[in-house]
């Protein structure tokens, strides 16, 4: 276990993920090994594992602890019982040993997925990232934030995750950022003020679609307002979102009510601010909801210009 003052990392020094205890990340506390596993159909892995796909891929390793699938068998499954592409596979196994131990074995010549228990050092801590992907990172010699770079300004870039590993954020280039010191500083400042819906958006970020992402960070401030950047963040955190305002858009397919406010007055730029005021249970199915309500729209449209 890692205490938080030993544990230098950004993401750990979130209040709320950290424990006010002193006894450790409140991750790597709770993730104690010899916890027994949760059920397939627990809240309590619910509560972990947002995803319907990675808890039905959890309750197959679940299931099959004393015969290990091969992974022949878990694509074949992602593919029959999830609908999936199989190159999805090891992304979801990969998003599981987040919070669980899978080890690949070989065994008689074949490798096999075993669920062995807990993640023995939970994702708050995770995986170091490697010189050359930080030297990738760093490559383009400016901040991300604001534009300053060590030649004319002077500032030192450190590697900054878009998402904190400890809300589900990976080591993927994708995820990684050059951030000068005071830019790395002042997003640290800015999550400090989620202490209160840490679960949640760890909660919301793994959900699979875009729209159920934004909703459940929406919901999750009880209609407070919320950042815009911040619902970029968690829109953006399985694949990127070029325009996640029109995924914002798309729950008002399902009844949503949710207003928007600029303010001016937050230093030099122009702050978007958004809150749900009317908050529907979404569709299993959200990308074939959305089509039948465009559809369903169109033909209103066209029934009423006829009459006219
Ligand atoms: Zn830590
Ligand atoms: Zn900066
Ligand atoms: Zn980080």
């Amino acid at each position: 276990m890692t205490s938080p003052s030993q544990c230098q990392h950004l993401c750990c020094q979130i209040p709320g993920v950290r424990s006010r205890s002193r006894s450790g990340c409140r991750l790597a506390s709770e993730l104690v090994e010899s916890r027994p596993l949760p059920e397939p159909d627990s809240e309590e892995l619910a509560a972990l594992v947002g995803s319907t796909s990675q808890r039905l891929l959890y309750g197959l390793l679940y299931r099959r602890r004393s015969n290990p699938p091969t992974m022949v068998e878990l694509r074949l499954f992602a593919a029959q019982a999830l609908g999936e592409d199989q190159s999805q596979t090891d992304r979801r196994v990969r998003e599981l040993r987040r919070y669980f131990d899978v080890a690949a074995e070989r065994i008689d010549g074949e490798h096999r997925y075993i669920l062995r228990g807990w993640a023995k050092h939970p994702a708050a801590d995770g995986a170091p990232i490697s010189l050359r992907r930080r030297a990738e990172v760093l490559a383009p010699q400016r901040c991300a934030m604001c534009g300053k770079t060590p030649l004319e300004h002077h500032v030192t870039l450190v590697v900054d995750h878009r998402i904190p590993q400890s809300w589900g954020g990976s080591n993927d280039v994708d995820n990684l950022q050059p951030l000068c010191e005071d830019c790395n500083a002042g997003k640290r400042d800015y999550f400090h003020s989620f202490e209160a819906h840490a679960e949640e958006i760890r909660k919301a970020i793994s959900y699979d679609e875009p729209q159920r992402r934004i909703g459940a960070l929406l919901a999750a401030f009880k209609g407070e307002w919320v950042r815009g950047d911040l619902i970029g963040i968690v829109a953006s955190a399985k694949e990127y979102q070029e325009d996640w305002q029109r995924r914002l858009r798309d729950l008002r397919f399902f009844g949503w009510k949710i207003e928007h406010q600029n303010r001016y007055n937050e230093g030099a730029r122009v702050r978007a601010y958004y809150r749900a005021t009317v908050v529907t249970e979404l569709p299993e199915n959200i990308p074939t909801a959305i089509r039948a309500e465009e559809a369903r729209r169109r033909r209103a449209r066209s029934a009423s210009t006829l009459e006219d």
